[in-house]
C-alpha cells in the first residue's frame, strides 16, 4: 500500500479539506509504505498569486498538516518544487496525454471561468503535473475529496496509456474517499463544494477560524423552509450539516437524524458548531505553537524531500528509459 496525497499551500485551508483530506492523511500514515504527503506549490501558480505570499502560505499549510497530526517520522511531508522530478514527469507524461481529456476538466472549466486577467496554460495542464505528482511514486492509494476523482481517472489513463505505449512502467492508482464528508458544501451556497479559492466568505469554515468566527458562520448557514434535520436531496444545507456533525463526532448519520428529530434548525446548527469547535480547537492551538519555527518547517520539508526524492528519481530514469530519452 503506498498511499500519496497533494494539498495547496495555503492558510486557508478548510473544513473540507481537513475532513476530505487531512484526517485522510492522518489515518492513512501508519498504512502506507510509505505515505507520502506533498504540499503542491507549483500547483498553486496555475491562477494568479503574490511570490512572497507564496512562501507565507507554504509554511502555512505545512504548519497546518502538522498540527492536524501529520508526523514526518510516520511519512514522507514535502515540498513539490524541492524535487524536480515532478516537472520533468510532467512533460514525459503529456505525450501521452489527450488534449481532449484535459478540456473535459471540470476542475478547469470552473477555476478558468473565475480568473479576471490570465488563463494561464498551467491551468489547464494542471492534471498532468498531478498525474505526474501520483505516478512518480507508484502509489496505490491516493486519499482526496471527491472533487478529484476525474483528475485522479485521468492519471490512471495516463499510466495505462504510457505502459500500452511503452511497456509496464507505472501504476495504476485508486482513488479513496471518506465514507462520509467526501465532499463538504459551502454554508451559504451549499448547492457548491467549500473551497480555497471559489467560495463564500461565510460559508467557508477555516481550520484556523476563531471559535467565535466558527459559530457565527455556523449560526448563518442555509438551510431551507422545513423544520426536519434529515438529509435528502432537496435538502442541500441540512444534509451538509448532518454530514458535518456525522464526521466531527465520529458517529454515522442516521444517529445524527435521530437525536435530532423534533429539534429546530437552531438547536441543530448550536450542536453542529460546538462539535467542530471541537474538532478543531486543538489544530489551532497546536499551529500556533509550530508556525512561528519556519526553521524547523523547512528542516521538515527538506528531509521529507530527501526521502521523496529518492523515490521519484528512480521512476523518471525508468519513463526516460523506455521512453529512448537520454543515453542508454
Ligand atoms: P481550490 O478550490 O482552490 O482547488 P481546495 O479547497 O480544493 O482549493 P486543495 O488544496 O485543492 O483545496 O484540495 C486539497 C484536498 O482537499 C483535495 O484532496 C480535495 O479533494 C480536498 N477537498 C477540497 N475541497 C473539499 C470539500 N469541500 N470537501 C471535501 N474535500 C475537499
Ligand atoms: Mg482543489
Amino acid at each position: 500500500m503506498r498511499i500519496f496525497s497533494g494539498i495547496q499551500p495555503t492558510g486557508r485551508k478548510h473544513l473540507g479539506n481537513f475532513i476530505g483530506a487531512i484526517q485522510q492523511y492522518v489515518e492513512g500514515q501508519d498504512r502506507g509504505e510509505p505515505a507520502i504527503f506533498c504540499i503542491v506549490d507549483l500547483h498553486a501558480i496555475s491562477v494568479a498569486y503574490d511570490p512572497a505570499e507564496l512562501r507565507e502560505r507554504l509554511y502555512d499549510a505545512t504548519a497546518i498538516l502538522l498540527a492536524a497530526g501529520v508526523d514526518p517520522e510516520r511519512c514522507v511531508l514535502f515540498r513539490q518544487s524541492d524535487v524536480r522530478e515532478h516537472t520533468e514527469l510532467t512533460w514525459l507524461l503529456s505525450s501521452v496525454t489527450s488534449h481532449g481529456d484535459l478540456n473535459r476538466m471540470t476542475q478547469f472549466k470552473e477555476k478558468s471561468a473565475r480568473q479576471r486577467e490570465l488563463v494561464s496554460s498551467a491551468l489547464f495542464f494542471y492534471p498532468v503535473l498531478q498525474a505526474a505528482d501520483v505516478l512518480a511514486y507508484r502509489a496505490t492509494e491516493i486519499p482526496v475529496g471527491e472533487d478529484q476523482r476525474q483528475h485522479i481517472e485521468l492519471a490512471r489513463e495516463i499510466a495505462r496509456r504510457f505502459n500500452d505505449r511503452f511497456g509496464a512502467t507505472l501504476v495504476e492508482p485508486e482513488l479513496r474517499v471518506p465514507e462520509v464528508g467526501a465532499r463538504i458544501m459551502d454554508l451559504q451556497e451549499p448547492e457548491r463544494k467549500m473551497s480555497t479559492t471559489g467560495g463564500t466568505e461565510a460559508g467557508t469554515v477555516l481550520i484556523l477560524d476563531e471559535e467565535s468566527t466558527i459559530r457565527k458562520k455556523f449560526g448563518s448557514a442555509v438551510t431551507d423552509s422545513g423544520r426536519e434535520v434529515r438529509r435528502s436531496e432537496d435538502k442541500a444545507g441540512i444534509t451538509n450539516l448532518i454530514d458535518i456533525l456525522a464526521v466531527a463526532r465520529g458517529i454515522d448519520q442516521a444517529a445524527v437524524e435521530r437525536e435530532f428529530e423534533g429539534a429546530g434548525y437552531g438547536d441543530f446548527k448550536k450542536a453542529v458548531a460546538e462539535a467542530v469547535v471541537e474538532l478543531l480547537a486543538p489544530v489551532r492551538e497546536r499551529y500556533a505553537e509550530l508556525r512561528p519555527d519556519e526553521v524547523a518547517l523547512e528542516a521538515a520539508l527538506a528531509a521529507g524531500a530527501e526521502k521523496a526524492r529518492g523515490i521519484a528519481a528512480g521512476t523518471v530514469a525508468e519513463v526516460r528509459d523506455r521512453m529512448g530519452i537520454g543515453p542508454k
